[in-house]
């Protein structure tokens, strides 16, 4: 098959398990959120009185705890039943990708799929998936709910039950929508990277690797800096512990490829001003930035941008600038890299 469509249909089967895993977890947050809402309202600490700290701490440690059981250790038995087939399809995928680029399997089958294992080994936000699921979001659930209280005292009771839906139940949903996508990504990666360590012939591999990005609007500026890096497996470097890839950030999307793959001249799918388009994987990804001023400006924000694509944006911002500054002072990719990294003024 052609390898952009085996691309694009990996892709697409990422993006149906992130979103029926999120939907299934959300769908079950649901009661467990509103139980603890009653819970809160019957406490009483909702009121000023003297016990308050202690109440304040002993209500939201029994929410963390009612939270880790009744959504945490279902959700993950669910989310690890979502994911056992779709990483057997990342190990598969990978295999493809080795044949593709004309090496060899040595050991084909070594790799057995565990999502028990899965989740166990990679890791979400510098932490153990299972962990993140079990502890993390009911701990950031906790100190959600002690916030609220504390901002919720002598509100109007009918006001409270807004409040409670925005400044908890919604930011609760976004930590895990976040954690399944990155999940979903960090274990399929996982399977991917054990089928080339274990499976390809190693003469073939020569143990290098290269980081590649998602190419969009949504990609962060250091992961396309990073795109085309070669690494060695057993050979720690910057984002790489020497077997897996550290993620920059929350949700990353970038993943690991043969070098002898990307080298052949494949073609991946990017999507920037024009939509979505196939790319050479010989042209590096500093250079598509550049060629895609809008998507380079949602990328690295409009200032820097413009900058690096030496114009300002055709709207009413970018002709007040040019008014007032005349063209942009053209930098280069890591000279851009380097400002975006840096911490911003006060
Ligand atoms: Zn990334």
């Amino acid at each position: 098959m052609d390898p952009v469509e085996v691309f694009l249909r990996n892709a697409l089967a990422q993006k149906g398990v992130e979103d029926r895993a999120t939907r299934a977890a959300l769908k079950r947050l649901r009661p467990v959120m509103a139980q603890i809402r009653l819970l809160i309202q019957d406490s009483g600490v909702l009121r000023l009185r003297p016990d308050r700290e202690r109440l304040i701490a002993a209500v939201t440690g029994r929410a963390a705890q009612i939270i880790a059981q009744e959504w945490g250790q279902p959700a993950l038995a669910e989310f690890r039943e979502a994911l056992q087939p779709y990483l057997a399809d990342q190990a598969q995928f990978a295999r493809d990708m080795v044949e593709s680029a004309g090496g060899t399997l040595s050991s084909p089958g070594a790799v057995a799929p565990s999502s028990v294992a899965a989740t166990q080994q990679a890791l979400v936000g510098g932490r153990p998936l299972v962990d993140q699921m079990v502890l993390g979001i009911p701990a950031q659930a906790a100190e959600r709910l002690s916030q609220f209280i504390r901002l919720s005292t002598g509100v109007e009771p009918g006001e409270v039950l807004a409040r409670y839906e925005n400044a908890v139940v919604r930011k609760v949903e976004n930590t895990i929508q976040a954690t399944i996508t990155s999940g979903v990504q960090a274990t399929g990666d996982l399977y991917q990277m054990a089928v080339y360590q274990l499976e390809a012939d190693p003469a073939w591999l020569e143990g290098k690797l290269q980081w590649t990005a998602t190419l969009d609007s949504a990609v962060c500026p250091t992961c396309v800096g990073l795109d085309g890096k070669e690494y060695n497996l057993g050979e720690a470097g910057s984002y790489w512990d020497g077997q897996n890839k550290i993620d920059p950030h929350f949700n990353c999307r970038c993943y690991m490829v043969p070098a002898k793959w990307r080298k052949r001249g494949e073609e991946r799918i990017v999507d920037g001003d024009d939509g979505e388009k196939a790319l050479n994987f010989r042209r590096s990804a500093k250079v598509w930035v550049r060629d895609n001023p809008e998507t380079a400006r949602e990328i690295f924000g409009a200032t820097i941008g413009s900058r690096l694509v030496g114009s300002w944006p055709d709207n009413a911002w970018g002709r007040r600038q040019l008014e007032r500054f005349g063209p942009p002072e053209v930098i280069s990719f890591n000279k851009a890299l380097k400002i975006w990294q840096s911490p911003a003024p006060d």
